[in-house]
Order: structure tokens, then C-alpha cells, then sequence
């Protein structure tokens, strides 16, 4: 069995996303074709918020959400250390400092409490200017957004969420992708939405925002094309991957329920075995991940493997232990819950086309 079926999802597929390639192969418009602006219409209405930006990855998209919060050199920057490593990297490709935030046991998201205290201590310190909380939808389920928007207003924060895996997810029916200032997602093929190749997205409701994200996505463009108002970057979504998302986000809530009853079916199967993901009341998780816990994880690895079922693991080194980020002098010890995490995690199959 596949860990992600992405085989069986385009068979399932198939004669749609080749009628949609071949369409952008007839009408050859492959950058910035009608399909992009197709498909931001279509984003934008399916998370439920004013503008969609699609661009070239969710590493690009948080790029962007960063440079349009203008965040720069001498900002403190929080985020998860238990999290992929875009979340963190491109806070310090902005040149700003990440600082670290523990994990909730229980959602393996941020810890609001552990949030307070750091953003309290780089107060204290008065070294760094607090500018920006990214918060991220680890394995399909939504953030706290309740207590970190609550923190985000007390501490004068702006407010990102990385989106990339939890696409589809949701709060009391609010959307994944609708929640900060910005948020961001990946469509990488292995992501709850994926496309095949890179590919990424803004959201926001903040219309200075978009038109800003708008320009630099497309080398600070103005409104003349060969007008350029400020420095930016190369960052578009390509038309066929675009042609190819607008079929797979038609079938998607289709497979957001089928992802949701393989869920259901290994909590029944494993909860006696194995610590199960635990999703609180009133959210839906997309399921990026099925992420259980054991403490005696590599047995368990062996044990499915040997049944056939392939297990990976995320992750196994929080972002206070990479190497890239040693100079940030954090030590073994800090981040309690996010290093028992790291060390007892794997994630079990999980796509939209499961067999029980
Ligand atoms: C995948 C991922 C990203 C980056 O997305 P890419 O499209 O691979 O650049 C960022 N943040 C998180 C949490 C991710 O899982």
C-alpha cells in the first residue's frame, strides 16, 4: 500500500485533469494564463475570504505574507519549533529572528501558554522588536487561533498562518487559510491539496495586502508591466498546475470526508496501542498527517512495515535542534513537549482513496 496514493487519485481523475492540460497546451497562455485567475476565484470563495494569490510554493507564499508585513532585520519572529522547517527558515530569510514556541501535548500545535512567556521574555530582554506570530496547522488541524489572535491583539503581533497543511481544515466552519493578518498554503503533491510540481497561495481579506503581495510576486510590478515600483521576487503559479488544482479543489470535499472516516477508523483500530491524534470539539482537521504517538516508535515502524504499511516520521528534529539555526543557542531541555514529541511521532497512510 501507497503512504499517499497519488496514482489512484488521478486515475479516479484522469480524463478531467488531461482535458484541462490539453487546454492550456491549445491555448499556450502556460504563465498567468485564465486557469490562475480561475482558480484564485475559486480559493478565495472555498476558504471564504477576499483575495486569493497563487504563487510558486508555500515557502514563496510565506515569503511574501513576510515581506508585505514588512518584517526585517531586528524583529522577533514567533513560531513552533515543532513545525517544517519553511515555517521557521524564511523568518530568518527576512532576515528577522525566529523564537521558538513549545507545543500543545494534546494538538501537537502551538502552545498558547509557552507563546505568552517568550513573547514576554524578548520584551523583557528589549533587544529584538516583537512583530509576528506564525502559527501552523500541523498536520491538517487548525491552530488555536481563539487564545493566539487574542495574544496577537494584546502584544501588538501581526499574524500568520501557515496554512500548508491544514487546507481544508476548520474552526466552527471558518476555514483554513482565513485566519491572521495573512495565511499561507503549499500545493505540493504530498499536501492535502496538491498539484503536480510546486505550487503555493496567499490569503487575505486586506485589500493594501493583496495588491502589495499582487506586485511582488511578479518582480514589484506596477501598473505599467515594464514599470517596476519596488524590488520583488519571480513567484507565479504555473497555468497547468493551476488547470490541475482546479479539478482536484472540485473533488476535494469529497476527499476531505473520505480522509476524516480513515481517521475515524484508525482511532477505533488504535487508540488501545498507540497515543491518537485528538482533534477538539468544534474543529475538522484535513488530515495532512495521521500522526500517532509510541514510545516505542521504531518497533512500531518495524511492526507495519512488516505488515506491508509504510509509516514516515514527522518530525524528527525540532527547528531549536537544526544545525542551520545553532547559532540561535537553544539547548536540548527547552522545548519539553515538542522534543517528546519529536521523539515518539510517526504518521501512518492517509489520502482520499484508502481501502479499509
Ligand atoms: C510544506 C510546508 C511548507 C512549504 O511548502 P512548499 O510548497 O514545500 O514550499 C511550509 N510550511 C509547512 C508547515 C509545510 O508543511
Amino acid at each position: 500500500m501507497q503512504f499517499i496514493d497519488l496514482e489512484a487519485q488521478y486515475q479516479h481523475l484522469k480524463e478531467k485533469i488531461d482535458a484541462r492540460i490539453h487546454k492550456v497546451l491549445d491555448h499556450g497562455q502556460y504563465i498567468m494564463g485564465p486557469e490562475v485567475s480561475d482558480l484564485e476565484e475559486k480559493l478565495a470563495e472555498y476558504v471564504g475570504v477576499k483575495h486569493a494569490i497563487t504563487c510558486a510554493n508555500g515557502t514563496d507564499a510565506l515569503t511574501l505574507a513576510m515581506m508585505a508585513l514588512d518584517i526585517k532585520e531586528g524583529d522577533a519572529v514567533f513560531c513552533p519549533t515543532f513545525t517544517f522547517f519553511a515555517t521557521a527558515e524564511t523568518i530568518a530569510f527576512a532576515k528577522a529572528i525566529p523564537v521558538f514556541v513549545d507545543s500543545n501535548e494534546a494538538t501537537y500545535n502551538l502552545c498558547p501558554i509557552d507563546l505568552e512567556k517568550r513573547i514576554q521574555s524578548v520584551i523583557a530582554e528589549g533587544i529584538l522588536t516583537p512583530k509576528a506570530i506564525v502559527a501552523v496547522d500541523l498536520f491538517g488541524l487548525p491552530a488555536d487561533y481563539a487564545a493566539i489572535e487574542a495574544l496577537a491583539e494584546k502584544y501588538d503581533l501581526k499574524l500568520i498562518e501557515d496554512a500548508a497543511q491544514g487546507f481544508g481544515g476548520s474552526i466552527n466552519g471558518k476555514m483554513a487559510g482565513s485566519f491572521g493578518d495573512i495565511a499561507t498554503t503549499s500545493f505540493f503533491p504530498a499536501k492535502p491539496l496538491g498539484c503536480y510540481g510546486d505550487g503555493g497561495a496567499i490569503f487575505t481579506d486586506n485589500d493594501e495586502y493583496a495588491e502589495l503581495i499582487r506586485s511582488l510576486r511578479i518582480h514589484g510590478k506596477g501598473t505599467d508591466k515594464y514599470d517596476n515600483v519596488r524590488i520583488g521576487v519571480n513567484s507565479r503559479l504555473d497555468t497547468i498546475q493551476a488547470a490541475i488544482l482546479l479539478e482536484k479543489l472540485a473533488e476535494f470535499p469529497r476527499e476531505l470526508e473520505a480522509r476524516n472516516k480513515s481517521a475515524e477508523n484508525y482511532k477505533k483500530t488504535l487508540s488501545n496501542d498507540f497515543i491518537t491524534p485528538s482533534v477538539p470539539d468544534n474543529y475538522f482537521s484535513s488530515w495532512a498527517q495521521y500522526t500517532v504517538r509510541s514510545n516505542r516508535r521504531d518497533d512500531a515502524m518495524k511492526a507495519f512495515q512488516e505488515q506491508g504499511i509504510p509509516t514516515m516520521v514527522y518530525y524528527r528534529t525540532c527547528m531549536h535542534e537544526q544545525s542551520a539555526f545553532s547559532n540561535l543557542n537553544y539547548k536540548k531541555g527547552d522545548f519539553p513537549v515538542a522534543e517528546t514529541l519529536s521523539s515518539q511521532v510517526f504518521s501512518l497512510p492517509m489520502h482520499g482513496y484508502m481501502k479499509k
